[in-house]
Formats: C-alpha cells, structure tokens, sequence
C-alpha cells in the first residue's frame, strides 16, 4: 500500500542519476514515518540529534544505515559509536580525533565525511578550505586507523541566487579533487561529495554530488515545536 511518503520517496529516486545516493533525511519525523521509507527499500537515513538517531535506531530494523548529518559534539560521539555508518560534517582534527578513539573501543572503523564551510553564512559549521588542507598536509591524520575518511560534505548558502549555490558547490567539488589526488590517490574509500538538501540537490548534482540529503521533499515540513528541535 503506498502512502505520500512513499510516492515522494520514488519520485525523488526517478530523478537521481545513477551513482547518486540518497539520505533520507528523517530527523524530527517519527519512527512510522522512517518505516514507510524503509518499506518502500529505502535504507541509509540521515539525523542531526544523536539521543534522537539511537532512540530510533534501537526500534527500527537494524540494516538501516544511520548517518549523521549535524555538528558533532565531542561528548555524544560514544553514543553512536556502537552503529553509526557514517558520521558526515565533522568539522576539526580533535573530532577526528574522538570519532578514532571511540570507533577503536567498539572494534569499529567508522566512515566519516569532512566538513567544509563553502556558504557565506556564519552560522555554518565546518573547515574553511585553508583549515582542511593544513590539517591534511600536517598528516596526523594517518595515524588515526578506525576512521576512514571517506570524502567531503557541504551546505550552500540559503539563497535564491542559484548562481551563487552552484558556485559554492563547485568549490566543493573543486576541492573533493584536489585533496582526491593530493592526500588519497591510493584510498577508494575517499569518494564522497554530500552535497544538496531539498531546495537545491538539482544544482549540488549538476556540480559533481554523489550523495545528496533530502528531508522535507520526502517527509513533509518538520515541526520543531513538537520535538526539543
Ligand atoms: C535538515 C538537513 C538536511 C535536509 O534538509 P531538507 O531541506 O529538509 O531537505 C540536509 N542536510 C543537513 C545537514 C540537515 O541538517
């Protein structure tokens, strides 16, 4: 039996080129909601509140792929160790840091995603370009074995200048390459762009994403009066 949620879910699908994924991006809707996707084949979701993603994720069926889409707090890290399939939007070395060590006590690697602030916003987390690269080129990183840095995320600015949105996604995808052939020419694992949210996944597409975060297209408006948002 197909519900909104359903017909909205195959629609969005139907536009998607091959070789883009989609996060169904669940945070605030209820868990039926969640389960109508998964029934419709949908499995990877996307949640921005860890005590949220874990509530959910101990009732609902356990093949789902739970990402994490909000700012990592360092604290809540050990909460979605055990599970997570992917932690996207960390946005500094110390994170990594944490993310490493909390994935080595479950016997875990945990795929994680770079943060890069490419919107005009200040209120967007993330590494600036500058800060990504240095943090790459000092290396560290490479000492840290139960994370797998597995590409880049990002947010365009909330605007209607699509010029401007295609432009910032660019630079995303621009800098996807340039740390692809500088820092991981031999990691297969690094080829993620996550970019595009439902008002602007069209043009995130069009500028090289591979996987795009959509939550109200297929869930509806969120209402964060009826959660703590
Ligand atoms: C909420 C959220 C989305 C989805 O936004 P929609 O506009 O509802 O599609 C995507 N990415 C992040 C990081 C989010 O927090």
């Amino acid at each position: 039996m197909e519900n909104s949620i359903q017909t909205r879910l195959a629609q969005i699908k139907s536009t998607l080129p091959t070789g883009v994924e989609l996060v169904a991006v669940s945070k605030t809707h209820p868990v039926e909601a969640i389960q109508s996707a998964y029934d419709a084949g949908q499995r990877i979701f996307g949640e921005n509140k860890v005590q949220e993603m874990t509530a959910k994720s101990n009732i609902l069926p356990s093949d789902i792929q739970w990402h994490f889409i909000g700012h990592v707090q360092k604290n809540k890290i050990r909460m979605m160790a055990p599970y997570v399939a992917m932690i996207q939007g960390v946005g500094s070395y110390d994170t990594l840091v944490e993310i490493n060590r909390q994935a080595g006590k479950c016997g875990r690697v945990i795929p994680c995603l770079l943060q890069l602030h490419v919107a005009t916003e200040e209120t967007k987390f993330g590494f600036t370009i500058e800060e990504c690269t240095q943090m790459l080129e000092e290396g560290s990183w490479k000492s840290l074995t139960d994370i797998e840095i597995s590409g880049v995320m990002g947010m365009a600015s909330n605007t209607t200048d699509q010029d401007q949105v295609a432009r910032e996604f660019k630079m995303l995808r621009d800098f996807f390459d340039y740390c692809k052939e500088r820092f991981f020419s031999n990691s297969p694992a690094f080829r993620t762009i996550s970019a595009g949210m439902s008002g602007d996944y069209p043009i995130a597409i069009a500028q090289g994403s591979n996987l795009v975060r959509i939550g109200s297209s297929i869930f509806g408006e969120r209402d964060y009066s009826a959660t703590n948002k």
